[in-house]
């Protein structure tokens, strides 16, 4: 660690001499650090190194949604590779639950963020989403982006790990299907974090709202809102203050189980057969809508 120090040193241009490096206890995917001077306070993530893609992606989506304005995110100061490993150094931010008026002002400020029109649905570049590649191919098309682009990948990939029979063949079902869930709706492309569970959402000290470890594309604002649910919910204050800022449109009820499908079907891929009868059953779900 001493010369990926000294190697930090070198990139920034910033003394790091009596600096105190405290391991924290770190995410799901990679380790996690505190690099203390007087002068410098640094989040940083440590992974292989032959994983630097991931972090180049992690350190361009925050780059974006900083630019974007709405939300705060933490400033990435440098990253890259240094003999085994691969780095992602951010400012450290004392991070605390979201409630109450910090929810609540999350709620408004991704509002205002998903309200802001792209131009297209995906992403520059390919990033991942937990450690899974996440492909971002330009489209105009959404129903076709999340066809092909993420339920259609995420089945291949469970092909491949074992998970066949009726999970394939229920969700080629649902993949010829699924234009029928926009039939009367026309999402525009936003700026969406990707993975926005609770653990990647909090406020700083002053209860200013911080996300990050996006998964971040243009796409449907519902995908953001529906993952918010997946893993608990952001609590009253959040969704009546989106709900003020940019109403969502009624359909948004149904299409969530085929937003967060995609997140299940991911988890089934990473962690094993226990979201298996999950994923069937939120595909028969979706499918039992369009009878
Ligand atoms: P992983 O990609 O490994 O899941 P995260 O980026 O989610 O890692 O970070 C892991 C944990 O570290 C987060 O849940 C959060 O509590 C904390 N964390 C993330 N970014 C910062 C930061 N810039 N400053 C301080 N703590 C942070």
């Amino acid at each position: 660690m001493q010369a990926l120090i000294r190697h930090l040193e070198t990139q920034t241009g910033q003394s790091l001499q009596n600096s105190s490096l405290r391991s924290i206890g770190g995410g799901d995917i990679n380790s996690a650090y505190r690099l203390k001077t007087e002068n410098i306070d640094w989040f940083i993530k440590l992974n292989r190194a032959d994983l630097a893609s991931m972090f180049v992606a992690e350190a361009a989506g925050l780059r974006e949604f900083a630019g974007m304005g709405a939300v705060r995110v933490p400033d990435v100061i440098c990253f890259g590779d240094f003999q085994q490993y691969a780095y992602l150094v951010l400012e450290f931010i004392e991070l605390r639950s979201l409630n109450g008026n910090s929810a609540s002002l999350f709620g408004q400020q991704l509002a205002q963020l998903h309200s802001q029109r792209q131009a297209y649905f995906g992403w520059p570049i390919d990033n991942t989403i937990g450690s899974t590649p996440q492909h971002n191919d330009r489209k105009d098309d959404w129903v076709g982006f999340w066809r092909q682009q993420r339920l259609s990948k995420q089945l291949q990939l469970a092909a491949t790990n074992g998970y066949g029979s009726s999970l394939q063949s229920q969700g080629e079902k649902l993949l010829a299907r699924i234009g029928d869930f926009f039939s009367d709706y026309r999402p525009h492309p936003s700026l969406l974090h990707g993975d926005l569970w609770g653990g990647n959402a909090a406020a700083d000290s002053q209860g200013q709202p911080i996300i990050f470890d996006p998964a971040c594309y243009y796409g449907d604002r519902e995908a953001d809102l529906a993952m918010t649910e997946l893993f608990g919910g952001f609590g009253r204050d959040f969704y009546a203050a989106y709900q003020a800022e940019y109403p969502l449109n009624n359909g948004y009820k149904i299409r969530k189980t085929l937003y967060n499908l995609y997140h299940i079907l991911n988890h089934l891929n990473l962690f094993g057969s226990g979201y298996l009868s999950q994923a069937i059953n939120m595909i028969n779900q979706l499918l039992a809508e369009l009878k």
